[in-house]
């Protein structure tokens, strides 16, 4: 099984971008699959619903709520991450005790990457690349060599008059961010075998904070060569996605793919409850071959409902 996380990735914006043509690899997918909107977890944030992901559990059991936690000790707060969580176990140390190879790359709050049967690549939690970034830890130096910035810790960044031209290249990075995502799971899923990897894209997220405006039908029109420059952003995760596809169609592999939350605007104040609550997405798409057995599936996936599939009907659960 192949997972493609696209944090923050509501059918709000990939329905017209698939109206528009610009994302023909995930037209496919959900032609080819089921499809559905779900609901996200409490509160509907990327660390609270990962780790759900991840554990099968929700946040008031795994404890990550937020992206940081208030440290009575030392009266400060720190960021959260499965350091936290050392008395859970998350899917990938599950199968991997089942004889499975897994594979995690970039997934939001997997720092420290932990030991499991295959590799892990954190995100963007990860203090930096000095940090430990990687399982086994002697992948670190090789894949340095191949991505400078392999735990994307490059964020939007912001200069006076910087202009359209700071903007391009913003939107440039994150569209880098993509591809090395694809590439960096297909060459660590070639090396180690994978039965079960998943990718996250985590900078769809921060790619909607920045350009929502610019995507809005009510605003678009206002800036119409940002406008153009954002979309662009998904056309490169769709290109992306793409990439995945047929390395997982080359595998015969299912694939699922998923988002964490659903999105609004950051321009001015907005209700995040309101925006985020019910914008998780998913895509399920299962190689005929291997339709008959069953898959570990997280709460998020097996509570879908099906609003378009050529596939099993069944989410099958172990
Ligand atoms: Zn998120």
């Amino acid at each position: 099984m192949l997972i493609i996380g696209l944090d923050g990735a509501t059918f709000d914006v990939l329905h017209p971008m698939i109206a528009e043509d610009r994302m023909p690899n995930l037209k496919r997918a959900m032609q080819d699959g089921a499809w559905g909107i779900l609901r996200s977890t409490t509160p509907p944030i990327t660390p609270a619903a990962w780790t759900t992901f991840l554990t099968g559990k929700q946040p008031g059991s795994h404890g990550i709520i937020d992206f940081e936690r208030y440290d009575v000790h030392t009266n400060k707060l720190s960021f959260n991450n499965t350091h936290r969580l050392s008395q859970l176990r998350n899917i990938w140390q599950i199968l991997g005790d089942r004889g499975l190879r897994v594979g995690s790359v970039n997934v939001p709050m997997t720092w420290p990457p932990i030991p499991v049967n295959g590799f892990v690549v954190t995100g963007f939690d990860t203090p930096s690349v000095r940090s430990g970034f990687a399982y086994p830890t002697d992948l670190e130096a090789e894949i340095l060599k191949r991505w400078s910035d392999p735990i994307l810790g490059t964020n939007w960044r912001r200069r006076a008059l910087g202009g359209n031209r700071l903007f391009a290249s913003n939107i440039d990075y994150m569209c880098r961010s993509f591809h090395q995502g694809a590439e960096m799971t297909i060459w660590l899923a070639d090396r180690f075998g994978w039965d079960a990897t998943m990718v996250v894209m985590k900078l769809v997220d921060n790619l909607q904070h920045k350009t929502w405006k610019y995507l809005d039908p009510r605003w678009a029109d206002r800036n119409p060569r940002r406008s153009e420059m954002a979309k662009r952003g998904f056309t490169e995760c769709d290109k992306a996605v793409g990439t995945l596809l047929d390395y997982a169609r080359k595998h015969d592999a299912t694939v699922l793919i998923v988002s964490d939350h659903g999105h609004g605007s950051l321009e001015g104040k907005c209700n995040p409850i309101c925006c985020c609550s019910s914008g998780v997405i998913y895509i399920f798409k299962t190689a005929r071959r291997r339709s008959e057995r069953g898959y570990a599936t997280s709460g998020i996936a097996s509570a879908g409902k099906r609003e378009n599939s050529n596939a099993p009907a069944t989410l099958l659960t172990t």
